[in-house]
């Protein structure tokens, strides 16, 4: 009988595709999804915040009692940041860095406990795809950073900025397309630096995508207002882009960019946004709130100018610390209560102005649908606004164009 392995994965959706890169390189053990019965534990960690390393250690331990036959292996950021700690401590059996992922197979083979942190600069062979229902599909490419955010541990673990090949993205969406997938979503640690090392450009690799028979919808995960250059405003017009784009701003006070070494200020960010919303599209964006310099005064100024951006969405992240990044020694520290409070200040405002925009965008929406439940079915439109439609007839996985939705505030319902 073959042996057991289970995965336990922590942290973001990278992760979740560094996982499956791990299960797809498996060749000569079974997958199992009960961590009391399997031989190896391979924790694909995340040491984003002091918390979620945390949460990996306590992982670590509960499993050393409760499964304490299986060899416990640390893969993941977590790696490079308390991999050498654990590994020296005992508390695992192996520690691979992300470099060694697709060495799995062979890794797990190990009589001996081994420490294989591997480099930084390299970039798998496989390409991952995940799939939302049967026509969405999220593409992972590029890995790492060049920027150096101060609250941010991430180019530390997982290195530098490279990209994949355009020629293998391109085959696997052909091949994606063929199936009947016809949106894709781009993602990656730093997405909009894709090409950069290649001499190539987001833009140009979106125009060769739109040229693939079954492309419909194309999505970008994330952008950096600085790498949106002349050649991708051009593109804003052409039919197959998403009319949403999620841009990084993080925050809207000068100086608590220039305390957290962003590269974007409000002046050009204002600009930006702006031109982009004239030409149909909502905007949705990241923001830290409570990062330590954060005083009631620059929180206010940033807020009245949230307030005049043309502004749909937020992922709105409330600060934490992270030891060996240069905000962990910032001061003043902002205190939990009062984060807690901006997180949701921050949140109302942008979830009134979502109101407003779809209150004004009823007509010509195009939702793909995922799957439903009791006829009621759950889909994105043009505007990455969710929309829930209810149908007698099977909708999953179609495309609906509806002219005429019940706007409530909590979001948008249409019955066809
Ligand atoms: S852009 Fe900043 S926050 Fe995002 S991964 Fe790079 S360093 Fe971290």
């Amino acid at each position: 009988m073959q042996k057991k392995v289970y995965f336990k994965t922590f942290g973001c959706r990278t992760n979740q595709f560094d996982t499956q890169v791990m299960m797809s390189k498996l060749k000569d053990y079974d997958l199992t999804d009960d961590e009391m019965n399997s031989d190896f534990i391979v924790v694909n960690s995340c040491t984003v915040t002091n918390g979620a390393d945390s949460s990996v250690r306590n992982y670590i331990s509960s499993m050393k009692r409760k499964n304490p036959d299986a060899k416990v292996i640390l893969a993941g950021c977590g790696s490079h940041s308390k991999g050498e700690t654990l590994f020296e401590d005992k508390k695992v059996f192996g520690v691979i860095g992300h470099s060694e992922k697709e060495n799995i197979n062979t890794v797990l083979k190990n009589e001996e406990p081994f420490y294989q942190i591997g480099d930084l600069e390299h970039i798998d062979s496989t390409i991952v795809e995940e799939f939302v229902g049967k026509s969405r599909a999220f593409i992972k490419i590029q890995e790492g950073c060049d920027f150096r955010c101060s609250y941010c541990i991430i180019p530390a673990v997982r290195g530098d900025a490279r990209s994949h090949k355009e020629e293998t993205i391109l085959e696997q969406i052909t091949k994606l397309a063929s199936n009947g997938f016809g949106e894709f979503i781009l993602t990656g640690t730093n997405v909009g630096s894709y090409g950069q090392d290649h001499n190539t450009s987001m833009a140009k690799l979106l125009k060769k995508m739109s040229m693939i028979r079954g492309v419909r919808r194309i999505r970008i995960g994330s952008l950096e207002p600085i790498q949106i250059d002349d050649e991708f405003m051009e593109l804003l017009d052409e039919p197959w882009m998403a009319r949403h784009m999620h841009i990084a701003l993080q925050h809207t006070s000068d100086k608590m960019l220039k305390i957290m070494n962003r590269r974007n200020e409000y002046k050009t960010d204002f600009d930006l946004f702006h031109k982009i919303a004239s030409r149909g599209y909502a905007l949705g964006t990241d923001y830290i709130v409570g990062h330590p310099g954060e005083d009631d005064v620059e929180w206010a100024l940033a807020m009245e100018r949230v307030k005049e951006l043309p502004l749909t969405h937020v992922h709105a992240f409330s600060y934490s610390k992270r030891d060996n990044t240069a905000s962990a020694a910032m001061k003043p520290e902002i205190r939990g209560n009062i984060a807690k409070e901006r997180h949701r200040e921050l949140t109302a405002i942008i979830k009134a102005k979502n109101f407003a925009f779809r209150r004004e965008h009823t007509q010509a929406l195009e939702v793909l649908l995922e799957n439903g439940n009791n006829g009621v079915y759950h889909g994105f439109d043009q505007y990455f606004n969710k929309v829930s439609v209810q149908s007698d007839e099977d909708l999953s996985s179609n495309w609906v164009f509806l002219n005429d939705v019940e706007v409530t505030y909590e979001g948008n319902k249409a019955t066809v």
